[in-house]
């Protein structure tokens, strides 16, 4: 057996390869780029180039790929190999500066929301070498940012590093003027990952499976979740040997895989890594995302990564822990023991509370996807209501500051900034609480909307864009202020006067909360429709632009994209039902309302005066069932007709809000009522019970 220790990394091109195989002279300068930001020197990139291609090569690589993360929200790869003709018909493995900073995907394919136009289809990918290059499957991949020739973002790692440095900014005029030493801050995040696994040879079997990643028909079996047994349950052998597979690929890819166990519903997991820097999370993610589905297969297995697979079922999401730390390793989200490190977290953690609450559209809609509306809003997930969930003990603290009133906590002390030191949190006052869509979490905030596909670069971005916000404004006050103690102690009171609608401590899954949080003026974004346009309000824009996040002209693109993308979506699913419910579905039960009928007659004629109620009765619903799923049928055809016919996408999406998804509903629930009617060996394709329960 090897060693996690020997192979964690092996294919990674990281710290420990560039100082073995670079100059100190050219390892110190690519050092520079990559924690400061510096520009690359032609010479270093050349160097490096040279560095990685004899690394790649040993290894066994033969090509190398730009990997870029467009606005599809999946991954994209074009490989090249590094054979260059030598004059003597042989070939020689060349690899050059140019070549690893910048390519040119035909990219024309790629959604750009109107950015560039088609003539000028070729984008081009330059390379981010703060996110370490790898091997995989014999090619070096190098971790690339997507632009047009306009330099417009038409992918989600440039506006996420933008994020970061205008947060890095605005922080580090705070930190200056509280006399903490940092010279960069970053975002950190850990995403807890969920997925489902079902067999393979069931998956197979199912076009909507196939075709959209959920199941489109299905009812209920009749152990569902509700015994609570499997959350943390003993994981299947099965299962086991799949997830030790899985780790060993990730560590092999640098990627720091923790901890793993049994979700809630039947065949659902989690997988955790070790939090890292965003942009670096981010890719670790949509590695393991694809490396997650990629294993299962040698494992005769599916990996299920939509946010609904199974109605009735629990969905899958993604819990993005977040905080922000510095390089000297403090983080601003810890509450300390200091008396000036709590005053530090209560300011960054105001920040944090005025950011979501005045940028709770763009929070919501960063996670809105086709998929995830399934889950938002259902019982088992957060509402779409956004809140922030700080436990008792901080929400004493925070109602003390608030009102100059002594704080009544554990030990009786009256709050005041700079002269107190804060009651210590107890992990367990911050944790208890699992429905909360943003808790503060002891020294990190978990943003728990994201659907389980989600890129988390979105999340990410608008969250680090709305807290540099509110520390750019923090930081105009102060930086003006003459008693600097009173403005900090006056700018956090007035905040959380201003913004605590935002706090609820409460269950988030009750249906009084959603009226509560009406009241209080909340927005409750239901869908991808209703969320999508708000990245175009004025407040939105002029945040978004000001801090350099996206451009007007990227912020107008990415809405279309979006909604397009929802649009699409439900129309591939609306089309896979329509031809489940033909060809499969209605000759089904057709025919087994026939057979029943049949077996009436024979019933009758072997026993003369047989009543046969129940096959009767089996017989007359059953054909009820074909009209009218067949008139279902035709309505949502219907609709998927008119949807082609309008042009504008705001439109199209809310048509589909409107009349695609509710005839899709109908056509399923009669489908869903016929399945239980049904014998199982007549139904066309495997039912919940087995793909639930089949691993
Ligand atoms: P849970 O109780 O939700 O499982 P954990 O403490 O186990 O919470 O952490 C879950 C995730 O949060 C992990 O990915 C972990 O690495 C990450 N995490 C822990 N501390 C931080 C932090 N300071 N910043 C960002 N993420 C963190
Ligand atoms: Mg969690």
């Amino acid at each position: 057996m090897e060693k996690v220790t020997e192979y964690f990394g092996s294919m990674v091109f990281d710290e420990r390869v560039m100082k073995a195989m670079l100059s100190e002279k050219i390892y110190k300068s690519l050092k520079k780029t990559i924690d400061k930001g510096q520009p690359l020197q032609p010479d270093v990139a050349d160097a490096v180039a040279a560095a990685m291609k004899d690394w790649a090569v040993e290894k066994g690589a033969t090509h190398y790929t730009h990997w870029f993360q467009p606005m599809t929200g999946m991954t994209a790869e074009k490989h090249d190999s590094f054979i260059s003709p030598a004059p003597d018909g042989r070939v020689i493995m060349e690899f050059s500066g140019k070549e690893l900073i910048k390519g040119e995907p035909d990219a024309s394919s790629f959604p750009s929301g109107g950015l560039r136009a088609t003539f000028e289809a070729r984008g081009y990918t330059a390379w981010d070498p703060t996110s370490y290059a790898f091997i995989k499957d014999g090619t070096l991949y190098i971790p690339t940012a997507f632009c047009s020739y306009g330099g417009e973002a038409l992918d989600k790692k440039v506006p996420l590093l933008r994020s970061m440095e205008a947060l890095n900014k605005q922080a580090l005029r705070i930190l200056k003027l509280l006399g903490t030493e940092a010279s960069v801050v970053k975002s950190s995040v850990g995403p807890e990952q969920e997925y489902f696994l079902i067999p393979k040879e069931l998956y197979d079997q199912r076009e909507d499976l196939i075709m959209t990643g959920r199941t489109l028909f299905g009812s209920l079996p009749p152990k569902g979740q509700e015994m609570d047994d499997h959350y943390f349950g003993s994981i299947k052998p099965r299962v086991t040997e799949y997830m030790a597979d899985l780790d060993k690929e990730l560590w092999t890819l640098g990627i720091l895989a923790k901890t793993k166990h049994n979700e809630v519903a039947p065949s659902q997991h989690e997988l955790a890594p070790i939090y890292k820097t965003t942009n670096i999370a981010a890719d670790h993610n949509q590695l393991t995302m694809e490396i997650m589905k990629k294993v299962a297969l040698r494992h005769g297995l599916v990996c299920l990564l939509h946010e609904k697979p199974f109605k009735g079922v629990n969905g899958s999401g993604k819990h993005n822990n977040w905080s922000i730390s510095t390089d000297k390793g403090e983080n601003l989200l810890s509450p300390g023991k200091e008396p000036h490190e709590n005053v530090r977290f209560l300011l960054f953690l105001t920040a944090v509370i005025k950011a979501v609450d005045e940028y709770q559209d763009l929070l919501r809609l960063s996670v809105a996807t086709a998929g995830n509306d399934h889950r938002l809003g259902a019982n088992e997930a957060p509402p779409a209501v956004i809140s922030i969930f700080l436990g008792d003990e901080l929400n004493a603290v925070v109602e003390s500051l608030e009102n100059d009133a002594p704080y009544e906590g554990t030990k009786k002390l009256v709050m005041k900034l700079g002269a107190e030191v804060l009651p210590e949190l107890r992990k367990d006052s911050t944790d208890r609480n699992r429905t909360s869509p943003f808790a503060f979490t002891g020294n990190k905030f978990e943003f728990r909307m994201l659907g389980s596909s989600n890129s988390i670069s979105c999340a990410n971005i608008h969250l680090n864009a709305a807290v540099a916000e509110s520390l750019r404004q923090f930081a105009d006050v102060l930086e003006n202020a003459d008693d600097l103690d009173k403005a900090i102690h006056d700018l956090i009171k007035e905040n959380l006067k201003a913004h605590k609608r935002i706090i609820f401590n409460g269950n988030g899954y009750d249906d009084s909360w959603i009226a509560e949080a009406e009241k209080r003026g909340l927005s409750n974004l239901r869908t991808t429709a209703d969320c999508m346009p708000k990245i175009c309000d004025p407040k939105n824009v002029e945040m978004l632009t000001r801090h350099g996040i996206f451009t007007e002209a990227e912020i107008f693109s990415r809405r279309d994209i979006m909604l397009d993308n929802y649009v699409k979506t439900v129309n591939i699913e609306a089309m896979t039902m329509l031809d489940m419910a033909r060809t499969q579905i209605l000759p089904a039960i057709s025919a087994f309302a026939a057979g029943k009928a049949s077996g009436i007659v024979s019933v009758q004629q072997a026993v003369p005066g047989a009543h046969c109620e129940y096959e009767k009765r089996i017989v007359e619903r059953l054909s009820g069932i074909t009209d009218e799923m067949d008139d279902a049928v035709n309505v949502l055809a219907e609709k998927d007709n008119k949807l082609k016919e309008i042009e504008d996408v705001m439109e199209q999406a809310n048509f589909v809000r409107d009349e695609v998804i509710p005839a899709m509903d109908a056509l399923r629930s009669l489908a869903d009522e016929a399945e239980a009617m049904t014998a199982k060996e007549s139904w066309p394709f495997p039912t919940y019970d087995k793909l639930l329960f089949g691993v």
